[in-house]
């Protein structure tokens, strides 16, 4: 089974598929969830310093590469940078204290979490991260849940161009003309609750291009992303729906099947709306 890999502009890549881990607790399930993913091939995993598990994260990490004898380079390791370490001081100690947790000398990703309400505090914030990529501390640095807007007021100021935006994205949040916008931006698209936490996965047209092809639910939206180039992270603490995500590398949706996919769009979220989301 091949998996996926997208290219970043900057030559580096990411897996296409990893394991998201929110709302996942700092105990043994997220340990155990990360190691079984390991296990069973994923080569990418989504935490985040407000997911206060970065440390079962970290351990699950440490014991997937010793059960499958991978080195640490052969995985990619997403954190994020949580609103209220916001600020060019800030930045440097609130990784610090991620990689700390996590077990890890470096990330392969480290994400801007939310764009707020103020972009000169977000201008300042990405040149801090800048300055961590420019010493070698992280591999990549990105975005997440920025709109059109909020990525042209920080490319005027940035010296380095985001590799990624994590937004959320599903067939019924298409996220057409940001996506674009990526594109011709060479910024990799990546989404969030792809199944809408299992939401989608009761639509009727989801279940009946699954049984057209003998997949499930998940595999069809998991595949929708591939399909479409989008990095995609499903989280699953059940070790065989674990599995089940990462079985997506042996078929293909068709142009027919894809478009009534996203004729599914109503532009529906069952996130906060970036423009007004606070952290609160
Ligand atoms: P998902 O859309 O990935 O849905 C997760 C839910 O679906 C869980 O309840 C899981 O259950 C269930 N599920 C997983 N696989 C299957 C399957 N094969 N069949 C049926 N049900 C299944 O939700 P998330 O919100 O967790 O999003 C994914 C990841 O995206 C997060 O974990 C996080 O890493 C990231 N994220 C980023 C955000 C951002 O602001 N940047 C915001 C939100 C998420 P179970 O675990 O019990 O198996």
């Amino acid at each position: 089974m091949t998996q996926k890999i997208i290219e970043f502009y900057n030559g580096n890549s990411i897996p296409a598929l990893g394991l998201g881990t929110f709302r996942v607790e700092n105990n043994d399930e997220c340990r155990e969830a990360v190691k079984h993913a390991i296990i069973s091939g994923y080569r990418h995993i989504d935490t985040a310093q407000t997911y206060h598990n970065e440390e079962k994260v970290g351990q699950g990490i440490k014991e997937g590469l010793e059960a499958t004898g991978l080195n640490r380079e052969d995985l990619f390791i997403t954190t994020k940078l949580w609103m209220t370490d916001y600020g060019r001081e800030n930045v440097q100690s609130a990784y610090e204290a991620s990689l700390e947790r996590l077990g890890l000398d470096y990330v392969d990703l480290y994400l801007i979490h939310w764009p707020g309400q103020d972009k000169d505090l977000i201008t300042e914030t990405w040149k801090a991260m800048e300055d961590l990529y420019n010493e070698g501390k992280i591999k990549n640095i990105g975005v997440s849940n920025f709109h059109v807007h909020h990525l042209e007021s920080l490319l005027q100021e940035a010296s380095i161009k985001p590799v990624i935006n994590q937004i959320e994205c599903h067939p019924y949040l298409t996220q057409k003309e940001l996506r674009t916008y990526l594109e011709a931006q060479k910024i990799v698209a990546q989404s969030w609750s792809p199944l809408m936490n299992g939401q989608i996965l009761e639509d009727e047209v989801v279940k009946e291009v699954a049984n057209e092809l003998g997949k499930t639910p998940a595999q069809v939206i998991i595949r929708w992303n591939i399909d479409e180039n989008i990095v995609v992270i499903p989280k699953s603490v059940t070790p065989s729906r674990i599995e089940e995500n990462l079985n997506v590398f042996d078929f293909e949706l068709s142009e027919d099947q894809l478009s009534r996919l996203n004729a599914l769009n109503k532009d529906e979220r069952i996130g906060p709306d970036p423009e007004v989301f606070t952290g609160q």
